[in-house]
């Protein structure tokens, strides 16, 4: 029988996205048996996330700065603004290193099946930041899932009042395909041949 200890950050482990119970235990056994190798930098590495991180106000990425490297860095295109439903897509398209603007993090996407409507996403800050002006393009980079391309024709309707061009990712992404899985050139070509909605 394992200790209380290790059944309590085997419990903590396992609701990390990927991670099941039976995994998670085994990392927690390969962590006990590198207590002094392993283990001091990761303690170190999650203290500083925990105190480092935090949220940008203005896009919701997550940085060590508020605003974030990518909103605060002058030579980004303030005219373009890429619309991702997770932090996690915003890294992906970064590291493709193709697109020049700046991001809109919506922090999920609509779902009639798990409850999440308009009002629980940050669409209200994203349709501020377009009414401020100097946006000329927005791009639409939902994943190519049924709840991704929903919330897409949701904001292409939220913002058809606005004098912005409105676009989509190509998709020659897979069907389903989430952003965050797929390799740099793929995204790069998809972002490449964006498409205007309607
Ligand atoms: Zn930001």
């Amino acid at each position: 029988m394992a200790s209380q200890e290790i059944e309590t950050l085997a419990a903590a482990l396992a609701r990390l996205p990927g991670l099941g119970p039976r995994s998670a235990r085994r990392a927690v056994l390969w962590l006990v048996k590198r207590r002094e190798s392993a283990l001091p930098a990761l303690l170190e590495a999650l203290a500083t996330v925990g105190e480092a991180l935090v949220e940008c106000d203005t896009c919701g990425n997550v940085d060590t700065t508020n605003p974030c490297g990518i909103c605060a860095d002058p030579r980004r295109d303030t005219k373009s603004l890429c619309v991702v439903e997770d932090v996690a897509d915003l890294w992906a398209l970064d590291r493709a290193k193709l697109f020049t603007g700046r991001y809109h993090v919506l922090g999920g996407k609509l779902s009639a099946l798990d409850g999440v409507r308009p009002e629980d996403l940050n669409i209200a800050s994203l349709l501020a930041r377009v009414e401020e002006g100097g946006v000329d393009e927005v791009v639409l980079a939902m994943n190519a899932t049924l709840e991704g391309q929903t919330t897409a024709h949701y904001l292409a309707e939220r913002l058809e009042e606005h004098p912005v061009r409105i676009t989509q990712l190509a998709h020659g992404l897979p069907v389903g395909g989430e952003l965050d899985y797929l390799d740099e050139g793929t995204l790069a070509q998809a972002l490449r041949a964006r498409r205007p909605v309607g």
